[in-house]
Order: structure tokens, then C-alpha cells, then sequence
């Protein structure tokens, strides 16, 4: 009996990739070269983790399946196997030398939660490839204006640039998923670091939970004379939704509230 026999479990999000040709793409996706270290997150049975190995010797597997983790170290001596959750991982302590990369076929139901603390906390993040629900990638990558830009946007947009790789349909994995899904990379952002992140989440969720709702209504009585500069200075009117507001313009109004103690 193969040490995989295990029925998936969907409480885990399994859905293991079958096709090699898509396994091949996404881990090129993350272009590793020799010495780099990759951390892989939810390996399951393997489908990328063979592939990562044959590019770096340096790969760490993430895996929350407490019958998956011994197994894949057992088949695999060269791969260093950390049985725990991604959801509650040190990510602020994973610095190796030279940064890290980090992939993973996520577990859809955990996907956004996880990714919204790996930008934000991974210290030196060099590059992330993840394949997620479609409809969550396509709200990573919206802009400002668009339907599907939203908090999760903003706020993975402030840490790193998302870019949509490819789709994958349902019919590559076993068991199938009801969803599409798609494949997404995040690259360094490019520009200064976030320089109060409980203040920038605390005004997403503040201005998003309302989104239909003009921001001058939001932030009544918190629309300071600081506040009325910064909307001068930016264009954002009091009648403009926060779905209008650019990446760096909740970063900037967040400083304020956060000064102003407001939030
Ligand atoms: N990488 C494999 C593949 O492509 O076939 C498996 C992908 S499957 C969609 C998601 C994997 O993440 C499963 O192996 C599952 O056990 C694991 N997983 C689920 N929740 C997790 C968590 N919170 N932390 C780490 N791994 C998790």
C-alpha cells in the first residue's frame, strides 16, 4: 500500500494536481536556481515538491496533514519537512540567507488569510508563485474603480505586485474542485515599505466593511483638518467611495487616522 493511500480530506482543501505539464509551469513560474531557498506550502503528495528539489537542494515543506508530512520525509531524505500550520506559522522568523521564495497550490479555503500575512510578514520575500481560487486571484490583481478590488487588493498590493500567471480548470486536479482556479506571482512591490501595518488593516476594514458607502460618511467624526488636507492633496472627495482609493492612499490616510488615534 502506497504511503498516500489516504482518502483527501477536504477539511484540508485537498485537491492534488495530476497534470505535469501544469505542475512544470507553476514552478516555473517562481524561476529558482540552484542554492535559493523555497518554502512550499501544503506539498500534499508531492506534485511540485519533485520538481523543486531537482532545481534547489534548499526546499522546506509546510505541510498541516499530519499523515502527509512523515510521509513525503520518508520518500524524500533531501527535503526538510515542518509539520504545522500555515495559518498560524512564525512567517516574521523565516529569514534564511539570501531571502526566500515561496510557492504552494494553497488550500483554497485558507488561501486569503494566509497570503494576507506572508506579504506582510516574510521578511525578505524574493518572489511567491501560489495557485489559488480564480475569483480570488482576479481580486488580487484588480486596480482601484474595478468590481473586484477590494481590501485584500489593497492591502496585498501594498507589500508586493500581484500578476496573474495563468488559469487552470477543475479537470487537472483529483478530487475537482467546483471553482476554477488560477495561478498567481508576486513580485517586490518596488516601492518604500508599509510603514504602520496594523493602522493600514485597521482602515481597510474600517472603510471596506461599508464599500457601497461615500467616505465622508464612513469617517464622520474623524474627517480632521489633517484629513481634509490629505483629501485635498490626493483628489479624494467626501462623496467618492473607498473602492476608488489607490494602495498608497489608504497607506497615507491610515498614517493620519493612526496619529490622530482614530482607529
Ligand atoms: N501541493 C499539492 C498538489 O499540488 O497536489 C497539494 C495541494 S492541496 C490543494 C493543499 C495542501 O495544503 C494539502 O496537502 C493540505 O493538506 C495542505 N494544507 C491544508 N491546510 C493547510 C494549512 N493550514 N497549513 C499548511 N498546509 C495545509
Amino acid at each position: 500500500m502506497s504511503a498516500f493511500a489516504d482518502r483527501p480530506k477536504r477539511s484540508l482543501g485537498q485537491n492534488f494536481l495530476q497534470d505535469k505539464n501544469i505542475a512544470r509551469k507553476i514552478v516555473a513560474g517562481l524561476v529558482v536556481q540552484e542554492g535559493e531557498a523555497v518554502l512550499e506550502i501544503g506539498p500534499g503528495r508531492g506534485a511540485l515538491t519533485d520538481l523543486l528539489l531537482a532545481r534547489t537542494s534548499r526546499v522546506f515543506a509546510l505541510e498541516k496533514d499530519r499523515e502527509l508530512a512523515p510521509a513525503l520525509k520518508q520518500s524524500r531524505p533531501g527535503l526538510s519537512v515542518i509539520n504545522g500550520d500555515g495559518l498560524t506559522f512564525c512567517w516574521d522568523g523565516l529569514a534564511p540567507r539570501g531571502g526566500i521564495k515561496i510557492i504552494g497550490n494553497l488550500p483554497y479555503n485558507v488561501a486569503s488569510p494566509m497570503m494576507w500575512e506572508i506579504v506582510a510578514r516574510v521578511p525578505r520575500l524574493n518572489r511567491a508563485v501560489f495557485m489559488i481560487q480564480k475569483e480570488v486571484a482576479l481580486r488580487l490583481t484588480a486596480g482601484p474603480g474595478s468590481r473586484a478590488y477590494g481590501a485584500l487588493s489593497a492591502w496585498i498590493q501594498s507589500f508586493v505586485r500581484p500578476e496573474l500567471l495563468f488559469t487552470v480548470p477543475p479537470t487537472v486536479f483529483k478530487p475537482r474542485p467546483k471553482v476554477d482556479s488560477a495561478v498567481v506571482a508576486f513580485m517586490p512591490a518596488g516601492h518604500a515599505a508599509v510603514s504602520d501595518k496594523k493602522a493600514l488593516a485597521a482602515t481597510l476594514h474600517l472603510l471596506f466593511q461599508r464599500r457601497r458607502k461615500q467616505i465622508g460618511a464612513i469617517l464622520k467624526g474623524r474627517w480632521s483638518d489633517r484629513v481634509e488636507a490629505w483629501s485635498d492633496q490626493h483628489g479624494v472627495g467626501r462623496t467618492m467611495r473607498p473602492e476608488t482609493l489607490t494602495p498608497e492612499q489608504f497607506q497615507s490616510l491610515s498614517a493620519i487616522l493612526a496619529q490622530e488615534q482614530s482607529l
